[in-house]
């Protein structure tokens, strides 16, 4: 397997402080890669790394089989990496931005203004072409700050919680346009709070918290391993001399609650034996669990705080 990021016993100190105590990751090309954690959990650290803005304690990084510190250069023009703080001159026009951006990597200036239309037109961006960037919404500013991450055209895009602060409208545009990319062949690695993001978007999660990575996994597996899914049926009677052999399950005021990892499975199987014990049924609900259960059972706590 050919991969677009990996670390081995990566460690980062600051100070006596440990913020990455030994991190192994493994991103193949081509996948679409969430970071998950709580506040401090090292997702920034990791990500500095990465693109050699935080020095290495220990251990080493790579991209593309690039190490990021003894190959720097190769390895920084391989990534596009938008960060979680906005970071623009406020009196640059976003196609000179862009343009600035461009040259960076060595591209000229002809393709460097044909690739920053393009993505402002993709970023619905086309009206602002010559507005400067103090002038712009929050999110607008963060639509630039990814297209800059992609105007060299790079195969692995980084992006530091690319829909903070964003609204539901822009979010969705930004998710399409991800998974546009990432099907075309780019890999991406995100770091969210917003688990439906990861849920969504991403192949492979790794939960970090702490400075390390608890978990890793697809997120319906993880949710098939560590969640609890459950069917809720209602029924007109339950007689309790009845029983629901080979389930585990809980009556509540003619309320089955019977818990399951696979719900869709099961649910033929559970209403045919209902069926067989002649009990009427009135309602079928089913409430699979979320990454978000996985997330707070691994680390104790809730992503968002
Ligand atoms: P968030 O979701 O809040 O962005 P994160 O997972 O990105 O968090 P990091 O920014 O990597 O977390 O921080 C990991 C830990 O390292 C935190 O405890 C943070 O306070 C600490 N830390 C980060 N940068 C520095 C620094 N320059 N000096 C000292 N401590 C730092």
């Amino acid at each position: 397997m050919e991969y677009a990021i990996t670390t081995d016993n990566l460690s980062k100190n600051y100070g006596t402080f440990q913020a990455l105590k030994g991190i192994d990751l493994r991103i193949p090309k081509g996948s679409f890669y969430g970071l998950l954690g709580p506040n401090g959990a090292g997702k920034t650290t990791t990500i500095g790394i990465l693109t050699g803005l935080v020095n290495i304690t220990s251990g080493s990084a790579s991209i593309l089989g690039y190490d990021v510190v003894k190959q720097y250069k190769k390895s920084r023009s391989l990534v596009g990496v938008s960060p979680q703080e906005l970071n623009f001159d406020p009196f640059f026009p976003l196609d000179e931005l862009l343009m600035l951006q461009a040259g960076y990597y060595g591209i000229k200036r002809k393709d460097a203004r044909d690739r920053a239309m393009e993505l402002l037109k993709q970023f619905g961006l086309e009206s602002k072409i010559n507005v400067k960037m103090r002038q712009l919404s929050g999110g607008m500013k963060r639509r630039v700050q990814i297209a800059k991450a992609l105007v060299h055209d790079p195969p692995i895009i980084i992006l530091d919680e690319p829909t903070a602060g964003v609204d539901i409208e822009l979010r969705h545009m930004m998710w399409d346009y991800l998974t546009k990319i990432n099907k075309e062949g780019k890999t991406i690695l995100l770091t969210t709070h917003y688990i439906e993001e990861a849920e969504k978007l991403c192949d492979t999660v790794a939960i970090i918290d702490q400075g390390e990575i608890v978990i890793e996994g697809n997120p319906p597996d993880l949710i098939r391993k560590m969640g609890k899914n459950m069917i809720c049926v209602r029924v007109n009677e339950w007689d309790t001399k009845k029983t629901l052999d080979n389930w585990d399950y809980t009556v509540v005021n003619n309320q089955l609650h019977i818990q399951t990892k696979t719900p869709d499975m099961d649910m033929p199987v559970l209403l045919n034996q209902l069926s067989k014990l002649q009990v009427q049924v009135l309602e079928v609900v089913v409430k699979k669990s979320s990454l978000e259960e996985v997330f707070i059972k691994l680390t104790g706590k809730s992503i968002n705080v």
